[in-house]
This record gives structure tokens, C-alpha cells and sequence, in this order.
């Protein structure tokens, strides 16, 4: 069965809607964009997959660097159980970094309440994963 959802992610203003099989196993979905509603930063793409493509890839970015930060800065980060009891990584209350886009569309992480080893960790990670496309101050 064809489905539509439609997605806004948390990286800028955007909105997608995509459609996708449900009788395709959730590995194999591919998800085909249909319709979209441009921000300011993306309203030059000519066309919904462009567009579908950058937004998609923006946000993956952050979710990769997300990941890096939990991992090199323990001190704000605990451990709590889903609901299938596996243990997951998340950000202390109130220690979630902070981040932005600058105008070449970098991500900027504000990482000033890490420890400076962990700051300096977090750097290199990011920038291993990313190059100057994600990075930390
Ligand atoms: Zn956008």
C-alpha cells in the first residue's frame, strides 16, 4: 500500500512529503519525494529530489554528529533504557549541545559546557566524519 508522510526536519524550515510502499520490508523502502515546501536557505533547488537530497543530507549530518558528541563527552551524557530494556546513550538534562547553521550551510556546535579533552575529542571526531561541514566551538 502506497503511503504518504510528510516530514519536516529540525534543520531548517523545509517540509517533504514522500511516498513509500508499506508491503516493502522497511531495508528495501525507498522513499520517492512527491511534494515540498522550501526555506529560505533551500529555495533554489529546481526540483523536489534535489531538494528532498540536501535536506535529507543536512540532517543526517547532525544526526552523525549527534552521535559523535555522545560518545566523546561523557560528562553529559547518561545512559537510560528504552523501552525494549537496551541501554542508549542521551544528553543530561539541559547539557543538549547547541548548534546552528552558518551561511555556507556548516554545522556549528557550541560545545563550551564539555571538558576541554572532550571538547578537543568531539573536535577531531567531527572532523574526521565530516571535514569544515560540521563543526565546533
Ligand atoms: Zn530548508
Amino acid at each position: 500500500m502506497i503511503k504518504t508522510t510528510k516530514w519536516s526536519p529540525d534543520t531548517c524550515g523545509c517540509s517533504i512529503s514522500y511516498q513509500w510502499d508499506s508491503e516493502v520490508p522497511e531495508a528495501e523502502r525507498v522513499h520517492t519525494p512527491v511534494e515540498s515546501v522550501k526555506c529560505e536557505f533551500h529555495k533554489n533547488h529546481p526540483d523536489v529530489k534535489s531538494h528532498f537530497g540536501a535536506i535529507e543530507e543536512e540532517n543526517g549530518r547532525k544526526n552523525v554528529a549527534i552521535a559523535e558528541i555522545l560518545e566523546n563527552a561523557p560528562s553529559i551524557v547518561e545512559e537510560v533504557e528504552d523501552a525494549d530494556g537496551r541501554k542508549q546513550k542521551t544528553f543530561k538534562s539541559g547539557k543538549e549541545p547547541k548548534w546552528h547553521f552558518d551561511e555556507n550551510r556548516n554545522i556549528v556546535f557550541d560545545l563550551d559546557h564539555l571538558k576541554p579533552a572532550e571538547k578537543a575529542a568531539t573536535k577531531s571526531a567531527l572532523f574526521r566524519k565530516h571535514g569544515a561541514r560540521a563543526k565546533a566551538q
